[in-house]
């Protein structure tokens, strides 16, 4: 019999999973959305692969992550455009980090060296350099250019990967709404199965349950007993009208970021705003977007954005998504928690995904196990977690979520820890 695996939650993270998890045919994958799949953070998202312009401090774990899936995405998005025949509006354009006053250029200067030996191929400019690869631009002090960076069009890729998962086998159910029960015991599938029962009222049953529910994941972390660190931060971004082609590369600044899509659409992006599950767009997120849009590129002066829209960025307290095995409940799988890269880091985290599926359990970093801020785990010499003694689950063996979790009236933690960027 194939084994059954659920996934719960249909944004690029869970579609990513589904359809590498479904791709050899040796099991029966089934995911769950609450509402339309395509996600919440994925549709409203930039679309940027961009780990040099994002990882700025030092090469660390995480950006060993975002590169090792930057440099599986070419393949990744030919497999999803040939199963699905969707385009997935992959487009190498390299990227632009602009210092618009000397003091900026600083910090281009110190990232270009450890940035070069990762494979960045990055280089330095000078003002007339920059204006040469980017005339729109205003004048600056410098920049760095990165040729490796790309973007995608993000709900266009997400729209392609729920094809291609239909392609595959995978069975696709939407409009869900929450989580009624979950059912499962402590301890190893087959002999513990996981059955679940949404709003709906559906009951799906399987041999795997991989958590893919983005800013809606704390539930998942409070049930199993862990600290509740994924919240929710909106982003707001927005998009002027402007001709393909005038913008040609990802343009960084210290402030905000823009992206020239198809169909003649400049994004110009984002905001990081505690304001728990609220998707509204406020004028002020909006405005400051387009005060930097008017000092970087005058085209924009007293221009209007055509299109706003925000998003909520699955947040966690050290800006690490978690990806791995509950030790307590090894047929739970947590992936959720990508923050402001979850586009960028689909391919990495659904290889990481199959390779737990598949038995190897190093196959996601330590860095990343989802039980991390549990007070006494330690890192096993192997490179796995391991609970200190004494340390058990406390996640109930029959555990009961109740709710949708869009808590409007709560307010998010910012989150902690030292990573920067932008998207
Ligand atoms: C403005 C903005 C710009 C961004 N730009 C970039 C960028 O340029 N590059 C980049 O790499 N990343 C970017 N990101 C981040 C990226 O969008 C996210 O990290 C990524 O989309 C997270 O994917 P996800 O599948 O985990 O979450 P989501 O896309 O939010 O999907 C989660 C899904 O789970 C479902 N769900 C929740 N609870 C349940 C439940 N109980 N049962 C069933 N389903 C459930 C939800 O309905 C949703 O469909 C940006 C984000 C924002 C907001």
């Amino acid at each position: 019999m194939k084994e059954r695996v659920l996934i719960l939650g249909g944004g690029i993270i869970g579609l990513a999973c589904a359809f590498e998890a479904a791709s050899d045919g040796s099991r029966e994958v089934t995911v769950v959305e609450r509402g339309g799949f395509g996600g919440q953070a994925t549709g409203a998202a930039a679309g940027m692969l961009a780990p040099f312009s994002e990882n700025v401090e030092q090469p660390d774990a995480f950006f060993e992550l975002c590169l090792d899936s930057l440099r599986r995405y070419p393949e990744w998005v030919e497999r999803i455009e040939e199963r699905s025949g969707m385009e997935a509006g992959l487009r190498r354009t390299g990227s632009l980090g602009v210092a618009l006053h000397e003091a900026d250029l600083l910090p281009l200067q110190s990232r270009l060296r450890w940035q070069r030996a990762a494979g960045s191929g990055a280089e330095l400019l000078t003002a007339a350099q920059a204006a040469r690869l980017e005339p729109r631009l205003a004048a600056c002090a410098g920049g760095i250019y990165t040729p490796a960076e790309a973007h995608v069009d993000a709900p266009q890729l997400a729209a392609a990967l729920e094809q291609a998962c239909r392609s595959v086998g995978v069975r696709l159910r939407a409009g869900q709404g929450g989580l009624a029960s979950l059912e499962l015991r402590p301890g190893d599938a087959p002999e513990c199965p996981v059955a679940l029962t949404t709003e709906r009222g559906e009951r799906f049953e399987g041999d795997r349950l991989v958590l893919c529910a983005g800013a809606w994941s704390g539930e998942f972390e409070r049930l199993f007993g862990l600290p509740e660190t994924i919240h929710p931060i909106r982003g707001q971004i927005c998009a002027y009208g402007v001709p393909d082609g005038e913008v040609r590369h990802m343009v960084f600044t210290s402030q905000a970021y823009w992206v020239g899509k198809s169909g003649g659409r400049l994004v110009c992006g984002a905001s990081e705003d505690v304001a728990g599950f609220c998707t509204d767009v406020t004028d002020r997120g909006i405005g400051r977007l387009e005060r930097w849009s008017a000092r970087a590129f005058p085209m924009l002066a007293g221009m209007r954005p055509s299109l706003r829209w925000a998003g909520l960025r699955p947040a966690t307290r050290d800006g690490r998504p978690l990806i791995g095995r509950l030790s307590g409940y090894p047929q739970v799988l947590f992936a959720a928690g990508h923050y402001r890269n979850g586009i960028l880091l689909a391919p990495a985290t659904a290889a990481a995904v199959l390779g737990l599926l598949e038995g190897d359990e190093l196959a996601a970093s330590a860095a990343f196990h989802p039980e991390r801020f549990r007070r006494g785990f330690s890192a096993h010499p192997s490179g796995a977690f391991a609970p200190s003694a004494g340390a058990g689950t406390s996640a109930p063996s029959r555990a009961e979520a109740a709710g949708r979790g869009d808590d409007a009236g709560r307010t998010a933690a910012a989150p902690g820890g030292p990573r920067r960027g932008r998207a």
